[in-house]
């Protein structure tokens, strides 16, 4: 795929300010977050054909059937997450990498998994250049975590499970947090917490919709599918 020219401009800009806006109306009050949503030019993650929606608040289409996550959930997945810089975060879901330059731009140092091929590949080559900070990709199943790098003091899952991954929570640190949206249908999102002495605790918070979290790299069959 020929790199994609990365244009950003005072129109942009003026985008991000109304979406910053609109987000701060719907509840997000969390000013670093809101910072980094005016950082973070969307219309660089979606596809050329949805760029004029970009800072629309919604989800969007993107490559192999999946989506980037509307900014309201982005914006209330980071804010539950406790994000503070240079702490150790796995995302798992890194889809157009959006969620995990929000997380960079906050400047934690971010792991990001990604179970289709096509999308780690142009997320990787968003982050090449270091301008949304430390992100680094990976082509995992999600499901497996990332031990070599454990323990993260937070993780994010941005695709909706059916059980909270076992290898998940045995990867989060003692004082981590870990957002994830469980269920089959819609989904609860949950805010998982380990005390220092390691037990963990609960937190239920509102109704979302995401793409289901799949077990295992994607299939040859899947990486034909869509665009
Ligand atoms: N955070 C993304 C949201 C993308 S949608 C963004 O900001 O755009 C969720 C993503 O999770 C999809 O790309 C999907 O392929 C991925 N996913 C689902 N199950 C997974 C798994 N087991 N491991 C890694 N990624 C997974």
């Amino acid at each position: 795929m020929p790199r994609r020219k990365l244009s950003d401009d005072y129109l942009h800009l003026g985008h991000r300010r109304r979406l910053v806006t609109a987000l701060r109306a719907r509840g997000i009050d969390h000013p670093p977050t809101l910072e980094a949503f005016g950082r973070v030019p969307r219309h660089w993650f979606v596809p050329r054909v949805h760029e004029a929606r970009a800072y629309e608040d919604r989800a969007l289409p993107i490559a192999r059937g999946q989506t980037i996550s509307q900014p309201y959930t982005v914006a209330y997945q980071t804010s539950l997450l406790r994000p503070a810089p240079r702490l150790k975060v796995l995302e798992v879901g890194t889809g157009s990498g959006y969620q995990a330059a929000i997380l960079g731009t906050l400047g934690m140092r971010v792991f990001t998994l990604e179970r289709h091929e096509a999308l780690y590949q142009s997320a990787r080559t968003l982050f090449a250049d270091r301008r949304f900070g430390d992100v680094r990709c990976f082509l995992r199943d999600g499901f497996r975590g990332l031990p070599a790098h454990s323990p993260f003091d937070r993780i994010l899952v941005t695709a909706g499970a059916e059980t909270v991954p076992p290898a998940l929570l045995e990867q989060l640190g003692r004082g981590g947090v870990m957002v994830i949206p469980v269920g089959r249908e819609g989904q609860v999102m949950r805010r998982i917490t380990r005390a220092d002495d390691g037990t963990l605790s609960e937190e239920d918070f509102g109704q979302f919709r995401f793409v289901p979290f799949l077990e295992g790299l994607a299939t040859e069959y899947e990486r034909r599918e869509g665009p």
